[in-house]
């Protein structure tokens, strides 16, 4: 016999964790993240000769959240901070939080402590960070965070991923959604399978289908109040060395596919992770993502860290004069995402409006007529 379901979310909560996920998919809105670790954005910043110091860190945040304040509210929704920048103040003294606020912009924080290997598998890995994670998403309620990301990595080799990583990344998942919803928090949830390898578009799309469904399965049995979540999955593609690639068009296919056949309607959004996407790749892809002919049932939107920022860090260069050209990136980057979103929407407006002219000319040719 099914035990009665447990369910412990008060009706007040579940109207904030469901209002605070409808906000950060909003039509044409997305996510910035920004949430590099310390060694992560070591390398970004290496990348543009720049030292990894706290100031060098907290310098180029502060051009991210300056940037034009009505364009950027306009296209971008949240922001995923790592926990030294929920912290951080820009040069006047404004804490990064209240600069956010001021745009209408949610924070959000990452709470996962990375990364460590599942021991007797070939090189798979949990995430961990379970431990103190509810004293944590209390006090960053408290600090301003409404949402929060946890990424698990799962890897496609031959046989890979297992059964153990499959299920055990599902739970970890549900365990972290679950203390995040008790704490008033929306939790992001990151199942990424990486985009390294030779597999084709069609393996990649059945280890989606089985992730997801676990992942799916296990925030059930935690009773997570779908409503107040948010997916951040990888777009289902070939292989990075794999000698096929795919349109954007069959990417689309791919990738709707799967999350139709795993992701139930009452998850508000789906907010894709980049993974290693050129810019341009990225906003491309999302495009033919949101005009496949199919039913959709989520706000299908991104939440992008590398094709956000690439060019915004290449522009500035760590130099103080290069900081408007930086911006000029962000928002150029963030703009064209929300065109793209944005045109699906033009043309349905188009076509009820040529709807509405037939409408009132045939009108017209009956009084004529009569
Ligand atoms: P990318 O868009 O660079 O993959 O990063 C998004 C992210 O938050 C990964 O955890």
């Amino acid at each position: 016999m099914v035990a009665e379901k447990y369910d412990k979310l008060e009706p007040e909560l579940k109207e904030e964790l469901r209002s605070i996920a409808q906000q950060i998919v909003a039509p044409g809105k997305g996510i910035l993240a920004a949430d590099e670790s310390t060694t992560t954005i070591g390398k970004r910043l290496k990348d543009i000769n720049v030292e990894n110091t706290e100031d060098n860190r907290r310098a180029y945040r502060q051009l991210l959240f300056t940037a034009a304040k009505d364009t950027i509210s306009q296209h971008i929704s949240g922001v995923i901070l790592f926990h030294e920048t929920l912290y951080q103040k820009a040069e006047d003294g404004t804490p990064f939080v209240e600069l956010l606020k001021q745009r209408g912009i949610l924070p959000g924080i990452k709470v996962d402590k990375g990364v460590v290997p599942l021991f007797g598998t070939d090189d798979e890995c949990t995430t961990q960070g379970l431990d103190d994670l509810q004293a944590r998403c209390i006090q960053y309620k408290k600090d301003g965070c409404q949402f929060a990301k946890w990424r698990c990595v799962l890897k496609i080799k031959k046989d890979c991923p297992s059964k153990l990583a499959i299920l055990e990344n599902a739970n970890v998942l549900a365990r972290y959604a679950s203390i995040c919803q008790s704490a008033r928090i929306v939790p992001i949830v990151e199942p990424e399978i990486l985009p390294d390898g030779d597999h084709d578009i069609v393996r990649c799309e059945q280890v989606t289908e089985e992730v997801l469904a676990a992942v799916y399965k296990a925030l059930a049995d935690h009773h997570v109040y779908l409503e107040g979540t948010l997916l951040k999955p990888n777009m289902v593609t070939p292989g990075q060395s794999s000698p096929n690639r795919a349109s954007p068009q069959e990417i689309a296919a791919a990738t709707v596919t799967a999350l139709l056949r795993t992701v139930p309607p009452a998850v508000p959004g789906i907010t894709f992770l980049s993974g290693g996407q050129s810019e341009e790749e990225a906003s491309v892809n999302l495009d033919a993502i949101n005009k496949f002919p199919a039913n959709k049932p989520w706000a299908l939107t991104f939440s992008y860290g590398r094709a956000l920022q690439a060019s915004v860090l290449r522009a500035w260069g760590g130099k103080k004069e290069q900081i408007a050209a930086g911006q000029e990136e962000l928002i150029k980057r963030a703009k064209v995402t929300f065109r793209l979103g944005f045109s699906i929407l033009d043309s349905s407006l188009f076509l009820y409006f040529i709807i509405f002219l037939l409408y009132v000319l045939r009108l017209l040719s009956i009084s004529n007529n009569s």
